[in-house]
C-alpha cells in the first residue's frame, strides 16, 4: 500500500465528511472511516469498525467481511469519531487509538479536525486532545484555527466570527451542549491547555508563509506551543498551508485543509473525486425534519416523484412500517427513484414527541428508516441518498459500512461516496449523507444527475 500522506481525526461524523470533501476538492483522494477500524479477528464475523460512541443504542450488525484495506492510491484518511462532547479522558483515548491506527498506515502528517465554531466546553475537548496528540507525536508546536471563510467562519485578532457577528452573538452562546460565550480563541483554548497558547495575527499571515514560519520560530523561543491563527479569506489559508508542511500535527476546522494538498505536490483534479461507475436502483430515505429537508421532500413530490411518508405513531403502535414501505417501493423502484420519509414540519414533530417522548420517537424513527435503507439496498438499490445527521449514522451502521471513499460534491458539504456493505455484495454502493440544513431544494433530484 502507498503511504498515507495525511491522517485525520475528526471529532464528529458530519464534520469528518466536511473535511474529506475539502481535501478531495483540493486534490486528495480520501477515504472516511467510521470509527477506528479494527483489525480482522478470528472467529465469527465482526463489525469492522468500533461503533461510534454516544449513538442511541443502534445495533451494530455483523459485516461478515474483513476490514477492506485502504485503496492503494488513497492520499488521506479521515477517521470519524463522536468525541466532541464526551468526557475528555475518553476523547483522548479514542483520539490516541485513531492516531495509532493512522500511524500504522504510515500517515506522514496528522490533522485533528473540530467544528468551525470551535465547539467545546471549559474542559475541552479541543485542548486536551490537542495536547495528548502533541505528546504522542513528540510535537513541540502546532496551530489551532477553526477559520473556514467559505462557510463564513473567520478569525481576526484571535476573535472568531460566525458570519457578520462574533461567535458569542451568533446563537452559539445558547448551544445546549457546547455554549460558546467567549469569542476570543486564545482565551478559550488556554483555559483548556497546560501549554502556552499564542496568536499569529493577521498582519503576519498577510505577509505569507515565510513570515508565519518566522513567527513560529519566535514562539518556540518564548515557550508558546500552540498558536491560534487569524484567517479571513481562503487566500490566508493558502498562505498558511506551506508554513505547515513540516508540522507533525495540525489542528483546525475543515478550512485549513485547502492549503495542505499542495505541500504534497497535489493540485485540484477530477481524478481525486473519481468513484467506481454507478449503477443499480436509486432511492432516498429521509429522517431529517430540518427546514431544508422539508423543502427538498416537497420539491421531489411536486416534480411527480414516488414518495411514501412514514408515520411514527404507526411505528409506535407496533405496525411493521418498514415492511410496508419496502412492499410499496418494490415495484416502483425498478422504474424510478423512490423517496421514503418521516420528514415533517415542526408542529407535527412536536406532537409526535409529546406523545412518544423526544428520545424514544427519534430512536424509533431512526431504526425504521435504517431498516428501510437496508431493505432497499438488499433489493438492488445502489445509489442511496440519506437525509439527516443522526439518521445517516443509523443507516451507515445498519448497512455495516466501515469506510467510504469520497467522491464528487452534490451541493456544498455533501459529496457522493462509495462504500462496501454486506447488503450490497460485490461492487458495493454509492451513498450520499446529507445533514439537515444542507443542499438546495432540488437536492433529491440533482443528486442522481451528479452520478450520471
Ligand atoms: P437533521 O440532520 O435534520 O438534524 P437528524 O436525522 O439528525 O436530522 O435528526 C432528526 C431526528 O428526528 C431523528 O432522531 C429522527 O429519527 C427524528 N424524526 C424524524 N422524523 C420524525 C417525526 N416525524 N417525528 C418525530 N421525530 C422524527
Amino acid at each position: 500500500m502507498a503511504k498515507l500522506l495525511l491522517g485525520c481525526i475528526a471529532d464528529d461524523f458530519t464534520g469528518a465528511t466536511d473535511l474529506a470533501n475539502n481535501l478531495v476538492r483540493a486534490g486528495m483522494r480520501v477515504v472516511q472511516a467510521i470509527g477506528v477500524p479494527e483489525a480482522r479477528r478470528a472467529g465469527p464475523p465482526q463489525a469492522s469498525a468500533r461503533p461510534l460512541g454516544g449513538q442511541r443504542g443502534h445495533e451494530v450488525p455483523s459485516v461478515g467481511a474483513e476490514f477492506a484495506p485502504l485503496a492503494a492510491d488513497v492520499d488521506a484518511v479521515v477517521v470519524a469519531l463522536k468525541s466532541r462532547t464526551i468526557a475528555p479522558a475518553e476523547a483522548i483515548a479514542q483520539s490516541l487509538e485513531a492516531l495509532r491506527w493512522l500511524q500504522a498506515q504510515g500517515a506522514q502528517q496528522i490533522y485533528f479536525k473540530y467544528c468551525s465554531t470551535f465547539d467545546s466546553t471549559p474542559q475541552g475537548n479541543i485542548g486536551p486532545v490537542t495536547e495528548a496528540l502533541m505528546e504522542a507525536l513528540k510535537c513541540d508546536f502546532t496551530i489551532a484555527t477553526p477559520a473556514f471563510p467559505d462557510n463564513k467562519r473567520t478569525v481576526f485578532k484571535g476573535y472568531l466570527f460566525a458570519g457578520e457577528v462574533l461567535l458569542n452573538e451568533s446563537g452559539m452562546q445558547n448551544h445546549p451542549l457546547t455554549p460558546m460565550t467567549d469569542p476570543n480563541l486564545v482565551r478559550v483554548l488556554q483555559a483548556q491547555c497546560t501549554r502556552k497558547v499564542g496568536l499569529i495575527d493577521h498582519a503576519v499571515v498577510a505577509r505569507g508563509a515565510a513570515a508565519i514560519t518566522e513567527r513560529i520560530g519566535q514562539f518556540k523561543g518564548e515557550g508558546v506551543s500552540i498558536a491560534i491563527v487569524d484567517a479571513v479569506s481562503n487566500d490566508d489559508l493558502l498562505r498558511l498551508g506551506p508554513a505547515l508542511a513540516k508540522m507533525p500535527l495540525v489542528t483546525a476546522g475543515s478550512g485549513v485543509a485547502i492549503g495542505l494538498p499542495a505541500n504534497f505536490g497535489l493540485a485540484p483534479s477530477s481524478q481525486a473525486s473519481a468513484l467506481p461507475a454507478a449503477g443499480g436502483l436509486r432511492a432516498v430515505v429521509s429522517g431529517s425534519c430540518s427546514l431544508a429537508t422539508n423543502r427538498q421532500v416537497l420539491d421531489f413530490i411536486q416534480r411527480g416523484g414516488a414518495a411514501l411518508a412514514v408515520d411514527p405513531l404507526r411505528i409506535a403502535a407496533g405496525v411493521d412500517v418498514a415492511a410496508e414501505a419496502l412492499a410499496w417501493a418494490a415495484p416502483l423502484v425498478e422504474k424510478q427513484p423512490v423517496l421514503v420519509y418521516s420528514t415533517a414540519e415542526a408542529g407535527a414533530v412536536k406532537s409526535v414527541q409529546s406523545r412518544l417522548g423526544v428520545e424514544e420517537a427519534g430512536a424509533m424513527v431512526e431504526r425504521t428508516i435504517a431498516a428501510i435503507a437496508r431493505g432497499l439496498v438488499e433489493r438492488g438499490v445502489r445509489q442511496l441518498v440519506v437525509a439527516g445527521g443522526e439518521t445517516s449514522g443509523a443507516c451507515v451502521q445498519a448497512l455495516g459500512i466501515a469506510q467510504m471513499q469520497i467522491g464528487p460534491q452534490i451541493d456544498p458539504g455533501v459529496p457522493w461516496c462509495h462504500a462496501r456493505s454486506d447488503a450490497a455484495p460485490g461492487a458495493g454502493l454509492h451513498i450520499a449523507l446529507k445533514s439537515g440544513n444542507f443542499g438546495g431544494d432540488d437536492f433529491f433530484t440533482k443528486a442522481f444527475t451528479v452520478l450520471g
